[in-house]
């Protein structure tokens, strides 16, 4: 896989043309040369950041993983950390490589800031023989998210079509989105379960993002190369005045995505992977997986891309207050699928199908795209190290068969 790094000759030609693309149709998204970020300027940046009241939302260690949280300094990256993940397993190991960006996937994604696990909607009293009701205070802070990856921006572009268009648009969602500036990092090493490169999304981030990074050197002094994708991001970067990168620096960073790309720990075949699936619909292959499923829904927690939420009406014990909440649902659970008279999905293994089916077969329906961006989060974190990558290898084989 080649991947090109492309110095686009300057603002003008980009400003011009609505599309966002240069003349010569470079650097989709991007409006400026690469620069050069020492970690002292990413200092800056944040602090610009912090002065104009926006929360930085960066990777960091915390309980033995790289989670997402506030952060105000570069000392808080998870500098000299990296993980060591497999089917149901994740830990950290210290590294002598003193890069900023070097982690892969943790537990959390961006879903988390973006459409939070539980959302308080409203509050209702009673008031003698009727009730009244308050709307939940909803004015989410202004954010930057510093070090999205390719694969999680494609992520955030599933859930925007789910959730800022047609009959289910969210409100709270759209104002969320809109009030978060777009800090990416292309990825230099591949995670031990990611395989972006099968579901064409990864490891070098194409659009979508304000400001984009990549961090090719190991060593500290770290150095990053900076590039605007958004004219909020190229003010940022203007305001930094930095010095704009060598040949040899564009020719590392270069290298440094093209070895994560040669480098995936998994992969997946999407040849024809949608109707593969629905041809094996009736197989009892789905018997096998759902003999070691729990159905425990971790794999739909730590995903990327599902957004299914279910509604929560709540008492306190006086019967005076009630609370309604929106909370993060799972196609595993036997409520799930209730409709009047009982759930639809009653086995296991029927909930599994519709999990894994829905990934990487009816989403393309849906959403023109499969809902599946290759992080590998739900090999890692579910219980019994079912690997959806390895599933769907059984299955062709088994149609192949
Ligand atoms: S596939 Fe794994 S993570 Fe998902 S519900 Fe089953 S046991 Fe839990
Ligand atoms: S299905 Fe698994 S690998 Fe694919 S995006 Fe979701 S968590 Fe990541």
């Amino acid at each position: 896989m080649s991947l090109d790094i492309v110095v686009c000759e300057g603002y003008a030609e980009v400003e011009k043309n609505e599309t966002g693309y240069c003349e010569k149709n470079h650097n989709k998204g991007r409006f400026m040369a690469t620069s050069v970020m020492s970690v002292a300027d990413l200092q800056r940046l944040l602090d610009t950041l912090t002065e104009r009241g926006i929360e930085t939302i960066g990777p960091t260690v915390r309980d033995g993983a790289i989670i997402y949280d506030q952060i105000t300094t570069t000392q808080e990256l998870p500098i000299g950390h990296q993980e060591v993940q497999d089917g149901g397993y994740y830990r950290l190991k210290a590294t002598s490589e003193n890069s900023l960006f070097a982690y892969t996937m943790g537990p959390q994604s961006w879903k988390k800031h973006l459409l939070p696990s539980q959302q308080h909607v409203l509050t209702a009293e009673r008031q003698g023989r009727g009730f009244s009701v308050e709307a939940a205070p909803d004015e989410p802070p202004a954010r930057a998210f510093l070090g999205v990856r390719a694969c999680e921006l494609a992520a955030i572009r599933e859930l925007d079509k789910a959730l800022l268009k047609g009959p289910h648009a969210s409100e709270p969602y759209r104002k969320r989105r809109e009030n978060t500036l777009i800090i990416a990092v292309n990825c230099t090493r591949a995670g031990d379960t990611c395989f972006c490169t099968s579901m064409g999304t990864g490891p070098r981030v194409q659009d979508g993002f304000d400001v984009l990074l990549t961090e090719p050197y190991k060593a500290l002094p770290s150095v990053c190369l900076a590039e605007a994708g958004s004219l909020k991001g190229r003010e940022l970067l203007d305001e930094l005045e930095l010095a704009e990168a060598t040949e040899a620096q564009l020719r590392a960073a270069d290298k440094a995505v093209s070895n994560a790309a040669d480098n995936m720990g998994r992969q997946i075949t999407t040849e024809q992977l949608p109707k593969m699936l629905q041809d094996s619909l009736s197989d009892t292959h789905w018997e096998a997986i759902a003999k070691r499923c729990l159905n425990c829904g971790n794999c739909t927690m730590v995903c990327p891309t599902c957004f299914c939420s279910t509604v929560v009406d709540t008492t306190d014990l006086t019967g005076q207050t009630a609370q309604r909440i929106i909370k993060w649902d799972s196609c595993h659970t036997l409520d799930f699928s209730y409709i009047h008279g009982g759930s639809v999905r009653t086995s296991g293994m029927s909930r599994y199908r519709q999990w894994m089916m829905h990934k990487l077969s009816f989403w393309t329906e849906q959403f023109d795209a499969f809902g599946c961006v290759g992080c590998g989060r739900c090999i890692v974190w579910c219980p019994v190290g079912i690997d959806i990558t390895e599933e769907a290898a059984r299955f062709r084989e088994r149609v192949s068969r």
